[in-house]
């Protein structure tokens, strides 16, 4: 017993101060792709876009563009452009536009960014929402990658209970909706009623690249491409998996409580602009059985 109590004392408080005070994650983690053009010889980054397995890096007419929706940080393409293209650790990532997620090739500025006033909307909708914020989590076709790194949150060194956010089964006691995985179409029904047993205010965050834009499996005669499909989504966290600060960051975004990092957009596309989950039909679908319709959707 005594022996506890003095080891305790002796190791300390080992809980990160994240977001109060900035933490870091370990080297080897991956998170954003940061593009320096110029600096490509000899058609690498061409290259770079036909290696990349999602379609996350795309050649347009302005120059690269990277949708961090699609990426699922496998460094390939810093593989085959080393000169041009690097991992960097970045992890604050999370965005409240699915626009915001495509990046032309310039830098994320280092300081932060003013929520424009479309987005105040959001800010105002859950101010009632500071501490004592209850997530159910729901796995919408999740390889459970992004599962584990949720496990991690309450673990006593990230320990998201000292942020106020706790998890709950029920939906009717949940504020925030945590949506991991491809978006199934089995899951949407299942995810849409989840959504409506919800009390208001409510925040649907879609954590993952799976999430996000479908990712791998993008296209996929069995998946909707991501969240959006189904329901209105207020927080894109992307990664493969998001690391848990990743998670808590995007979090305390939906929760007004951070500020935005990734540069906003503006919400119409432009012209020649990947077009982000247009929300059609996957490919494929002529040959599934199982078609959705618009009662499938929100
Ligand atoms: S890290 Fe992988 S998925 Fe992301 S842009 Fe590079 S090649 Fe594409």
């Amino acid at each position: 017993m005594f022996g506890w109590i003095w080891r305790g004392i002796r190791t300390g408080v080992l809980t990160t101060h994240y977001p109060d005070r900035p933490d870091s994650l370990a080297p080897a983690f991956r998170g954003r792709p940061t593009i320096d053009q110029a600096r490509c010889h000899d058609g690498a980054c061409d290259a770079a876009v036909a290696i990349c397995p999602t379609q996350a890096l795309q050649s347009t007419p302005q120059g690269l563009r990277l949708d961090l929706g699609r990426c699922i940080q496998c460094g390939l393409c810093a593989e085959v452009c080393p000169q041009a293209i690097r991992m960097t650790p970045d992890f604050e990532l999370a965005v409240q536009q699915q626009c915001d997620l495509v990046l032309n090739v310039d830098q994320i500025p280092d300081e932060e960014q003013v929520v424009p006033v479309a987005r105040q909307a959001l800010a105002q909708r859950v101010k009632d929402l500071r501490r004592s914020v209850h997530i159910r989590h729901v796995d919408a076709g999740s390889d459970g990658a992004v599962e584990q790194e949720i496990y991690a949150l309450t673990n006593p060194f990230y320990d998201i209970h000292r942020l106020g956010l706790f998890f709950t089964p029920a939906p009717r006691h949940a504020d925030v909706l945590l949506v991991t995985g491809v978006m199934t179409r089995a899951m949407a029904r299942p995810l849409r009623e989840t959504y409506a047993a919800m009390t208001q205010p409510k925040l649907v965050v879609a954590a993952g690249t799976a999430a996000c834009s479908g990712g791998i499996y993008r296209g996929s005669y069995a998946v909707l491409d991501g969240v959006a499909a189904v329901l209105p989504v207020d927080v894109f966290i992307p990664g493969t998996p998001p690391s848990p600060l990743s998670l808590i960051y995007g979090l305390l975004l939906g929760l007004g409580r951070v500020a935005q990092r990734v540069p906003s957009q503006p919400s119409e596309p432009r012209e020649n602009d990947i077009v982000v989950n247009p929300m059609s039909e996957p490919e494929g679908i002529a040959h599934s059985s199982v078609a959705v319709g618009e009662e499938d959707r929100l």
